[in-house]
C-alpha cells in the first residue's frame, strides 16, 4: 500500500524526523488559506499522487507570492500529472501539499528497503540526492552507500557513522549529528510501520544547518495491514485502477496486464499456467484473475464482470478445474454475469473436474454463445485465433 507524501510526512513527525510545515489543499482557495498559515515566501506547492518524478513533471512549484500559490495549485488540481513513473496517461491530481519553502544547501538520498537477496533491510544513503537516484546508481555507483541491517540487532549507531562519514565534503558537526540520529529514526519508523519502503529524497541540510526531509515516500507491506489498522485508513482508492479496487472489494486475486485476452481461472497456479499457455500460443493476457479455489457463484460473477469492464479485452478464456469450486457453480456465475452485461467478445470455456457434466449442461442450455475447448493447449490456441483475426 502506497501513501501520499503528506501522509508519510505526518508519520515521519511522530518518529521525530523533521519535515517542513505544510497543509493539504483541494482547491486554489484552500491553497491560499494554507499558505497564509505558513511561513513564506517562498512556498512550495506539491501535487499529491502516488508517483515520483513530480519535480521534473511540473508537479512541484516553488513560488514567491500568494497569487502564485493559487495559480500553481489551480494549474495541477483536477488535471493529470505526467511523470516518468505515471505512464503517458498521467495521474489525476486531487490534492496538493502547500509547504513553507526551504532554503536548500545540500541534497541527500536516504532510504530503507528490504533487500531480498540478503533477506534483510538495507539503509541506502547518497550524497547525490535530489531527483535522479536511479541515474546516480547507474553512472556513479560509488556514490551510493549501503548498510545492511541485521534484524536481530537492529540499526547500530556505528552504521550511521559509517554512512555519514562517507560524505565528501563532510557537513559540520551539528548537521552530521542530526543526520546520523535521523537514520536511526527512519529505521525505527520502517520497522514499526511494517514498511516495504521508507524513502527521503531529498533529505536536505538547509542553509541554516537544519537536517530535514523535504520529500517523503512510504510503502506499507500489504501483508501487515491486519496489524496496522490505523494505516489502512490512509489508503486512497482514487490512486488505484478502478478494476483493482473492485477486485479487492470481492476478495479476488486480480492483476491487470497489458494484453487483450481476459482470463478467468480458479487457483493461482492454474492462473499462472494459463497465462503461460496464452503466451506460448502467441497472445498476451489482459489480466491475472484467480477467483479462488473455493469461489462462490457471486465471486465468479464479479470476476467476469471485471473482465467485461476492461476495454482492452478482445476475447475471454475461462479455464476452470472444478475441485472445491464445482463446475455447476461456475456455470451459474458465468450466466449471472452474462445477464447483466452482454458478452460481445468471443468466449472460450474449458471445464474439468467436479460436476463438469452439470456445468456443461447449464451452459449449453443457456442462450450464451461460447466455444468449448477440450484441454488447455486447445483453449489457448482458440482464444489466440480469435484475437489474431
Ligand atoms: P519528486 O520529484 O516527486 O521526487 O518531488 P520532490 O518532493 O523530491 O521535489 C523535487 C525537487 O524540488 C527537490 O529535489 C528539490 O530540489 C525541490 N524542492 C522541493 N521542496 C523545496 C523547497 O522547499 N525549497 C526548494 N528550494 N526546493 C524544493
Ligand atoms: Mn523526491
Amino acid at each position: 500500500m502506497k501513501l501520499h507524501e503528506y501522509q508519510a510526512k505526518e508519520l515521519f513527525k511522530r518518529f521525530g524526523i523533521p519535515v517542513p510545515d505544510g497543509r493539504v489543499a483541494r482547491s486554489g482557495d484552500e491553497a491560499v488559506e494554507a499558505a497564509r498559515e505558513l511561513n513564506g515566501p517562498p512556498w512550495v506547492v506539491k501535487a499529491q499522487v502516488h508517483a515520483g518524478g513530480r519535480g521534473k513533471g511540473g508537479g512541484v512549484k516553488v513560488v514567491k507570492s500568494i497569487q502564485e500559490v493559487k495559480k500553481a495549485a489551480a494549474a495541477v488540481l483536477g488535471t493529470p500529472l505526467v511523470t516518468k513513473q505515471t505512464g503517458p496517461e498521467g495521474r489525476k491530481v486531487h490534492q496538493v501539499l502547500v509547504e513553507e519553502g526551504v532554503q536548500i544547501d545540500r541534497e541527500f538520498y536516504l532510504a530503507v528497503v528490504i533487500d531480498r537477496a540478503q533477506a534483510m533491510p538495507v539503509m541506502i544513503f547518497s550524497q547525490a540526492g535530489g531527483m535522479d537516484i536511479e541515474e546516480v546508481a547507474a553512472s556513479t555507483p560509488e556514490l551510493v552507500l549501503k548498510q545492511f541491517v541485521d534484524p536481530g540487532t537492529g540499526w547500530m549507531p556505528y552504521q550511521a557513522r559509517t554512512l555519514a562519514y562517507g560524505v565528501d565534503p563532510l557537513p559540520g558537526s551539528d548537521p552530521l549529528k542530526d543526520l546520523t540520529a535521523l537514520m536511526g529514526k527512519l529505521y525505527t519508523a520502517f520497522v514499526s510501520l511494517d514498511c516495504s519502503l521508507a524513502e527521503i529524497n531529498p533529505l536536505v541540510i538547509t542553509r541554516q544547518g537544519k537536517v530535514m526531509a523535504v520529500d517523503a515516500k512510504i510503502n506499507i507491506d500489504d501483508n501487515a495491514l491486519t496489524r496496522q489498522k490505523e494505516l489502512r485508513a490512509l489508503d486512497d482508492p482514487k490512486e488505484k485502477d478502478s478494476l483493482d479496487v473492485k477486485a479487492e472489494e470481492y476478495n479476488l486475486n486480480y492483476i491487470r496486464l497489458g494484453g487483450n485476452i481476459g482470463a478467468m481461472v480458479n487457483g493461482a497456479g492454474l492462473a499462472m499456467a494459463t497465462m503461460d499457455v496464452i503466451k506460448l500460443a502467441g497472445a498476451e493476457p489482459a489480466n491475472f484473475l484467480d477467483v479462488g479455489g473455493g469461489a462462490s457463484e457471486e465471486m465468479v460473477t464479479r470476476g467476469l464482470e471485471i473482465i467485461l469492464e476492461d476495454k482492452n479485452v478482445k476475447a475471454i478464456l475461462i479455464n476452470i478445474f472444478g475441485g472445491i469450486l464445482r463446475c455447476d457453480v461456475l456455470a451459474r456465475g458465468v450466466l449471472a454475469a452474462a445477464q447483466k452485461t452482454a458478452i460481445k467478445v468471443p468466449l472460450i470455456v474449458r471445464l474439468e473436474g467436479t460436476n463438469v457434466e452439470e456445468g456443461r449442461k447449464i451452459l449449453k442450455e443457456s442462450k450464451l454463445k461460447f466455444m468449448v475447448a477440450k484441454d488447455m493447449a486447445e483453449a489457448a490456441a482458440m482464444v489466440t485465433e480469435q484475437v489474431k483475426k
